[in-house]
């Protein structure tokens, strides 16, 4: 029996032979609730089964959230009328390294990912995530969300500097490096032990907050995932365009720093923000080298003076 509504014998009115039919149902008896509302009720009423719900609705929320962002940018690849806002306009991914990079990326998130999800309500139920109808403010939402993006930003930092660390570099984050011109599909392109770590800022965040406050909507991570998605694979699609987020959210990194992170090798480690790579001066590329050096000689120079 679902725990979507708190009313169990709502459950077994609204619950019909196929999802459409349950679907109708709660319009006739739950008009009340949301265009989104509605259709999350009848998902879990018909599918009578919470680990399942969760599980299937999880999995197939990534893979069509990271494919169908993934897609326009394989098409603007096509189109020469783009290449003026290409970062680094004379790498242009061929056709067979998107094929190879989807292949790869398909079959770690049927080998890497697939578990997690499916034992993914059970943790939920106790940890307190709930499911239930109706779904918080949006407000609330918002909040939380805004707060996950800052949470796994700085998990990102922290972790990714450390894979550009050694034998961190050498026998893991390497793979994710195969691309010094990243494009969209190659944002997960990744060895499963960077996935799992890198994938905890994304997942293990909303699980400590919900750890502390013990309150948080199963929907709300739905979009907080999707948002987080969309934020990974525009930052790998190459194009930083007048209208990117960036030009109107300084702070925000977008394609353009990350795609120095891909082209030099060293800095720019953050994933959402610009502020640690600002002020920890780990700012990726030429301009910025050139920036920390002159910083560094001024300071070597008074130094040297007050030792005088
Ligand atoms: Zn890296
Ligand atoms: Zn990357």
């Amino acid at each position: 029996m679902s725990a979507v509504f708190a009313n169990q014998t709502l459950v077994e009115l609204i619950r019909d032979k196929s999802y459409s039919e349950t679907l109708k149902n709660v319009y006739t008896f739950q008009p009340q609730l949301s265009f989104f509302e509605k259709y999350w009720s009848a998902w879990y009423t018909y599918m009578n089964n919470d680990v399942l719900a969760t599980g299937l609705m999880f999995f197939l929320l990534h893979e069509f959230m990271y494919f169908f962002r993934s897609l326009p940018w394989f098409i603007i690849d096509q189109m020469p009328y783009f290449r003026k806002w290409k970062l680094q306009p004379t790498k242009i991914p061929s056709v067979k390294e998107q094929w190879h990079c989807f292949k790869s990326v398909i079959l770690s998130h049927f080998l890497v990912e697939a578990i997690p999800i499916w034992t993914f309500h059970p943790m939920c139920v106790k940890l307190g995530i709930s499911v239930e109808v109706p779904f918080p403010s949006i407000k609330r939402m918002a909040l939380e969300i805004g707060l996950f993006f800052i949470l796994e930003d700085m998990w990102h930092y922290w972790a990714h500097r450390l894979f550009h660390y050694g034998i961190f570099y050498k026998y893991i984050h390497k793979q994710h490096h195969r691309y010094a011109a990243p494009f969209g599909l190659s944002a997960e392109y990744a060895h499963p032990a960077e996935t799992m770590s890198l994938g905890f800022g994304t997942v293990g965040m909303p699980i400590l907050y919900v750890m502390y406050t013990g309150k948080l909507h199963l929907f709300t991570l739905c979009v907080w995932i999707t948002c987080r998605l969309f934020q990974a694979v525009d930052s790998h699609s190459g194009y930083d365009f007048p209208w990117s987020l960036n030009k109107f959210l300084p702070f925000w990194a977008g394609a353009e720093h990350h795609d120095l992170h891909h082209h030099y090798f060293i800095g720019n480690y953050a994933s959402s923000f610009r502020w640690w790579d600002f002020c920890l001066d780990t700012e990726a590329g030429p301009e910025a080298k050139a920036a920390r050096e002159e910083r560094m000689k001024i300071k070597a120079e008074s130094n040297a003076k007050k030792s005088n």
